[in-house]
């Protein structure tokens, strides 16, 4: 036999095939964490890469015992590759059922049998029953006569290699377009040999040679510069499980009778009651022994998407989370079950929560601010009108504070403001607003007090400030404020006028010597001077 003949040529690319089989195993097996159904993809290249080789063996021996004998190592590989594909397909298009060797044996049982049918058939025939030398060329090659396990044998393959086929199609109606050269690599690679192993069954293959390990050359080329141009295997259809194990967000999936379905790594981190073993326990059940606050509360019956938030204190620590519930639906509409998903903001809250806080709240003397003081007053008045309740205001401003300043300092007049600020809470009832309204001016909301409740607040007010002087370096610095009071009584006042009226009443308390209270001679009510 030499080098330069069709069958010698052939022998090279076979052998070729195989090696590139070998290197797409070893790509793969450098590469497996990247894919689930890499696994599969290494087994099917390794099985691809012994056919290929036996075969090249078949071809270049020299007797039909030898012959016999490669034979039966293409077996060891050939016939598990399809079924090894399949799965790869499986994987491929997100079907994880098979995804482990114990799931998926039963795919090997065929494939089994007929590499024993291959290896015994001398004792029954059932797979050859007849296998001779071809009479007609050079070079010794055998013509089969095929039995009834070979049909089998033959059935399953194709059979596999359609239901890869069907799956892909299937996957690559509903998937976008940038996946679908890769289910098109993927098909071509599985029709290939199909297409040679048909075309060798009808005998329109030159010389008679099987043309499948050839084809199956092309095909592993196919997939090598799939792999390395689009990243065949290692992209994100495949990786939907990793995608949902690698989410943030914890997410768990309940059918109908809330019974828990699955759910992702960053869930059971949330709810460490959540283990493999509540997969079909309801989830309020294990909610209540992973949580300390009960306070999850969907309405789990009912068909509707939610959304809410939850404060969860666990060890001494608050986490807030957004929790969206949504109906999953089957492709034909009916409610299938529902998805859960657990959004950690609690960053996003507290920064929120302190926003709020800075907008509402004066830094010195941690009151509320003039602008938030008028929103709630104003609130405050709409509901006085609606319920038809007494609502009065008084305005207080610090005498003499300039002196303040002037006399010990700037930050000693901030300790005043701060002076002030405490015998006043000490005093107000707990429905009191109190606000700075200026520089060293306070209003304050009174709820439910009629004009003379309120002259009386501000009366103990003013005599408490009086009484209370500041003790600054063992020095006493007696602090006095003016008042002006009002109440709201008719409807239409705006809360602006209410406040002139108070600060007008303010201003006579400040010209008949300070430290007095003056109410607003509104419905000529006459101020009084109560000093
Ligand atoms: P009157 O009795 O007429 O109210 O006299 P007054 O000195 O209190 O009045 P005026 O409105 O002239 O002065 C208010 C002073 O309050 C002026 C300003 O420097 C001071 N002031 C305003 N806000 C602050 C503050 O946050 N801290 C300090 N230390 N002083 C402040
Ligand atoms: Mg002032
Ligand atoms: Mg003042």
């Amino acid at each position: 036999m030499t080098m330069d003949t069709p069958i010698s040529q052939y022998i090279t690319f076979v052998i070729i095939s195989g090696v590139l089989s070998v290197l797409l195993a070893i790509y793969a097996y450098n590469n497996k964490k990247k894919f689930t159904g890499m696994k599969v993809f290494i087994w099917s290249t390794i099985l691809s890469a012994v056919y290929t080789f036996a075969f090249a063996f078949e071809l270049a021996s020299g007797s039909l015992r030898e012959i016999r004998f490669w034979l039966n190592i293409e077996y060891l590989g050939m016939p598990f590759i399809s079924p090894c594909s399949l799965l790869l397909v499986m994987h491929y298009v997100g079907i994880e059922k098979f995804n482990t060797f114990k799931k998926s044996w039963i795919f090997f049982v065929i494939p089994a049998i007929t590499l024993l049918m291959v290896t015994t058939n001398e004792f029954h025939h059932l797979f050859y029953k007849d296998l001779y030398l071809h009479p007609n060329v050079a070079t010794p090659m055998v013509d089969v006569v095929p039995g009834f396990w070979y049909y089998i044998h033959g059935s399953y393959t194709s059979g596999s290699m359609f239901a890869s086929l069907f799956l892909l199609w299937r996957y690559w109606r509903k998937t976008t377009s940038i996946y679908r050269k890769q289910i098109v690599t993927l098909a071509i690679g599985i029709t290939l040999p199909m297409l040679g192993a048909l075309a060798y069954v009808l005998g329109l293959t030159p010389l008679g040679m099987d043309p499948v390990p050839i084809l199956m050359c092309i095909t592993s080329t196919l997939y090598v510069t799939s792999i390395f141009s689009t990243s065949l295997l290692t992209v994100a259809p495949i990786a939907r499980e990793h995608i949902f194990e690698s989410m943030r967000d914890g997410v768990l999936v309940l059918n109908l009778e809330n019974q828990i379905m699955d759910f992702n790594g960053a869930a059971s981190k949330l709810i460490p009651a959540l283990t493999p073993k509540s997969i079909g326990q309801r989830l309020d059940h294990v909610w209540k022994r992973g949580a300390d606050t009960g306070a999850f509360s969907f309405g789990m019956d009912d068909t509707l998407d939610h959304e809410q938030e939850l404060k969860w204190v666990r060890g001494g620590e608050t986490s807030y989370y957004r929790i969206r519930s949504s109906k999953l639906l089957k492709s034909n509409g009916q409610i299938a079950g529902r998805t859960i998903v657990m959004i950690d903001v609690t960053e996003h809250t507290l920064l929120q929560n302190k926003l709020r806080h800075l907008a509402e709240i004066d830094g010195l003397t941690f009151i509320y601010n003039r602008t938030f003081f008028m929103e709630k007053s104003r609130e405050l008045l709409t509901a006085a009108h609606l319920t038809k309740t007494p609502l009065s205001f008084i305005l207080l401003d610090i005498d003499h504070f300039k002196q303040i300043n002037d006399r010990y300092g700037h930050s000693v007049g901030d300790f005043a403001l701060k002076h002030i600020v405490m015998i006043c809470q000490q005093i107000l009832p707990t429905n009191a607003l109190f606000g700075r309204y200026g520089g060293e001016e306070f209003a304050i909301s009174l709820p439910n007090m009629s004009l003379e409740q309120a002259r009386q607040t501000a009366e103990q007010l003013r005599a408490e400030i009086a009484g209370n002087p500041l003790y600054s370096s063992a020095k006493a610095i007696t602090i006095t404020a003016s008042f002006g009071v009002t109440q709201a009584r008719t409807a239409d006042i705006p809360l602006e006028a209410l406040l002139s009226e108070a600060d007008i009443a303010l201003y006579r308390s400040k010209h008949s010597g300070r430290n007095a209270v003056h109410l607003s001679n509104q419905d000529s009510v006459h101020a009084n001077q109560v000093k």
